[in-house]
């Protein structure tokens, strides 16, 4: 087999393969590090990557597993592509930033535990946008392209991840979205990205940007590997006091026959969208329709003021957040004569400018005079928008949109005007303020870019989406690959 078809095989593939013997897990390595090889100096993908010799060895172990055969888990011996921002054993964790560039953490995120205790081993930590803030994973000292065309960005803030899995440089990726960066990329590149409802993966050991609204969730090639992955990382977790309690996606129903399921378009959402996306979004109706799903277009009252309510709300976290940054406790320090010129000199030169911005703005909002101009109505508007989904749910299965309102960017694109980038975010943050699991899938291609559907649904209802997201898979039949060979190095 040749590597490159190894390495972009998903979960299901990889599995029976192994069962049967008929592939090992260091074959399955060996493929992916020829791919980042090839690839990586070109996509940049990987901040980091864990030394050949111990996936080696931690492949050949799987592979013994595999051997022996009883009860073992469908993660061993695979290959999973983390965050910087979600903290692994073994490797720094810098979100992308300066200040953070010599950071070890000094315990490991839960979702990794429970990806090690299944077997699955991390390849490398991957790029994003500073902090996990923005929408192409520009804001950050390495550069990542689209492995679709790399003139456009691959999307953000899980940019890194989404190439990963898209490329074949790993099976499996985690990304964190905190309103819409598993989603968004994952639709820029192709590719399947669940953002779980919240509280149902622990934050345990996730660099917390927007911690009411953060989450950390699968990025994969298929519907199955999502939910499948998602088994794996879910689940209460007492260090998260966020943390809920869920049941397990059953993968057997997902094969559910989805006719009669009542499904819910936002009114409005053509107008906000590329034409060429809308149409997109229009044949994805239409093969749901195929599958006997009903479909209604219903009123949204509350998406004039989705994105303002959650950057006023993401950005007033993140600068409470971020104020851990002193130059003290972690990080690097600008050694001056004193703490006030140390904490001002290293958080000026350490932070980047996206960064500054939103903490500038966050206090803002925060202060006295404005916080009930801003915070305060902002957060009115999050429980208006609460309401209005428990309504829309009441009466429906799911509610779809297309997941952006373009392709991916061109790189560069928005740089003079980041309110077009702001407002690109009017479809994911949906989820993101009311907390239900929303899932991208690839629906379509618009001039060689990916085109994503987004399903939301009802909250701890992954299963209903997930379920309606294979179905949907399934009828469109279609391999969503990047041409990766005529990429130049
Ligand atoms: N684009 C959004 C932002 O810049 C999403 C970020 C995220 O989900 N981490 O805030």
């Amino acid at each position: 087999m040749v590597s490159r078809g190894l390495a972009q095989l998903n979960l299901k593939q990889l599995t029976t393969l192994l069962k049967k013997r008929e592939i090992s897990c260091e074959e399955i390595l060996l493929a992916h590090l020829d791919v980042i090889e090839k690839y990586d100096s070109c996509l940049g993908a990987f901040l980091q990557c864990g030394g050949r010799k111990d996936l080696v060895a931690l492949a050949q172990e799987s592979d013994k597993r595999w051997g022996n055969g009883e009860n073992i888990s469908l993660l061993d011996g695979i290959f999973v592509a983390v965050k910087d921002n979600i903290h692994v054993d073994g490797f720094l964790t810098t979100c992308a930033s300066r200040i953070l560039n010599n950071y070890r953490p000094p315990y490991e995120a839960t979702c990794i535990e429970k990806l090690r205790q299944s077997g699955a081993v991390v390849l490398g930590k991957t790029n994003l946008d500073e902090f996990a803030m923005g929408s192409t994973t520009e804001n950050s000292a390495t550069v990542t392209s689209n492995p679709w065309n790399v003139d456009h960005v691959a999307g953000g803030s899980s940019g890194g991840s989404a190439v990963a899995v898209c490329s074949g440089m790993s099976s499996l990726a985690l990304g964190s979205d905190t309103g819409g960066s598993i989603r968004q990329p994952a639709s820029f590149c192709g590719l399947v990205g669940l953002k779980p409802s919240y509280g149902r993966v622990s934050r345990y050991g996730l660099v917390a940007h927007a911690s009411s609204l953060d989450q950390i969730g699968p990025i994969t090639k298929d519907v199955y590997s999502a939910a499948q992955l998602l088994n794996v990382i879910s689940g209460f977790d007492n260090k998260d006091s966020t943390s809920v309690c869920s049941d397990r996606i059953i993968l057997d129903e997902l094969q559910r026959d989805i006719s009669g399921k009542k499904v819910a378009v936002l009114g409005k959402i053509s107008s906000v969208v590329d034409p060429q996306v809308a149409l997109c979004f229009d044949r994805a109706q239409k093969t749901l329709k195929e599958l006997g799903v009903i479909i209604e277009e219903i009123e949204f009252p509350a998406f004039d003021y989705v994105v303002a309510a959650y950057y006023l709300i993401s950005t007033a976290e993140a600068s409470s957040n971020l104020a851990r940054y002193d130059g003290v406790k972690y990080g690097v320090r600008q050694e001056c004569k004193n703490y006030q010129q140390m904490l001002t000199a290293t958080r000026s030169q350490a932070f980047g400018k996206e960064v500054k911005k939103r903490i500038l703005l966050g206090n803002f909002v925060l202060s006295s005079g404005y916080y009930d101009a801003y915070y305060q109505k902002a957060q009115k508007a999050r429980g208006y928008i609460c309401d209005l989904l428990k309504d829309i749910f009441n009466k429906y299965d799911a509610i779809i949109t297309p997941t952006t309102p373009t392709t991916a960017f061109k790189k560069g694109e928005n740089e003079q005007d980041f309110m077009k980038t702001y407002t690109a975010d009017i479809t994911t943050v949906v989820a993101s303020l009311a907390g239900i699991p929303a899932i991208s899938l690839p629906c379509g291609l618009v001039d060689g870019l990916p085109v994503g559907l987004q399903i939301m649904g009802k909250m701890l209802e992954e299963q209903q989406i997930l379920n309606i997201a294979y179905q949907f898979e399934k009828a469109v039949a279609r391999d969503f690959s990047p041409p990766l060979g005529k990429m130049t190095r």
